[in-house]
């Protein structure tokens, strides 16, 4: 693959060679037990199915904050330390959705900041982006599912349609230049198909929000990245894409 200097100094910067993840970072400690009460909001009665959907539909950041925070629309609210909301600034031109929160999101409440996390981290400084909200280029990372599936199972469909409209509603209110979906099952459920991700990754897809019509790139979850080392020079070129798009792609208004 030949690179132009820009994109060379980029993939220098990525480490793109056999490992991706910074050893000089202290790694964050998870609680060991964590005070359920001071956590979050207590799960509220469920609005029935289509009025709820309208109520999240016109709600503003906070307001969507505290009605994830209390949601109890499917069981997970049942096994969830905390829900997992979001990250990154509320005018981030990117948006990064992933699938779930983890042990360690669930602890802290933010979503990717385990071990898969701080390769996004990796990833995303490679390209000058980061979830620091006061960064000069910010983006805002979310997950399809706002809680924990217990023991790390998969998402249920139910579960899925339960959340759907939060997920929405946050692409909604930021408006992103550009949505980069990380793993199959996030990419499968934002994008209402069943393809595999090699068919998804390598194109933008048009998502219809609202009145919006967002680009979207599909990349590797970089959990996967971290057993599939060879896969990350592919992950590297899902971000060249996704930089490609938000360039030529017009600000929202
Ligand atoms: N994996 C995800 O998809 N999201 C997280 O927040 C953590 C791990």
């Amino acid at each position: 693959m030949s690179l132009d200097p820009r994109r060379a100094a980029l993939w220098q910067a990525m480490n793109l060679g056999p490992e991706w993840v910074r050893r000089d970072v202290p790694q964050p400690e998870v609680p060991a037990a964590v005070d359920r009460a001071s956590l979050g909001s207590p799960p509220l009665e469920p609005l029935p199915a289509g009025q709820r959907e309208v109520a999240i539909a016109a709600m503003g950041w906070d307001e969507l904050q505290a009605a994830v925070a209390g949601c109890s629309a499917c069981g997970l609210c049942q096994s969830r330390t905390q829900t997992v909301f979001g990250i990154g600034s509320r005018t981030a031109p990117w948006m990064i959705v992933g699938e779930a929160p983890g042990a360690e999101e669930d602890a802290r409440g933010e979503p990717f900041v385990g071990q898969a996390g701080r390769l996004l981290d990796n990833m995303l400084a490679a390209i000058g982006r980061s979830r620091q909200a006061d960064a000069s280029q910010p983006v805002f990372i979310a997950n399809v599912l706002k809680c924990r599936p217990p023991g790390n199972r998969s998402p249920q469909p139910e579960e899925v349609v339960a959340c759907e409209p939060f997920l929405r509603r946050q692409i909604e209110l930021l408006r992103p230049r550009l949505l980069l979906v990380m793993g199959r099952f996030a990419a499968q459920s934002v994008l209402h198909t069943d393809a595999p991700i090699s068919a998804l990754r390598g194109q933008v897809h048009r998502l219809r929000v609202g009145g919006l019509e967002v680009p979207a790139v599909v990349t590797y979850h970089p959990a996967y990245l971290l057993r599939n080392l060879a896969d990350k020079a592919k992950a590297w070129a899902d971000l060249c894409l996704a930089m490609d798009i938000e360039a030529g792609a017009p600000a929202q208004a």
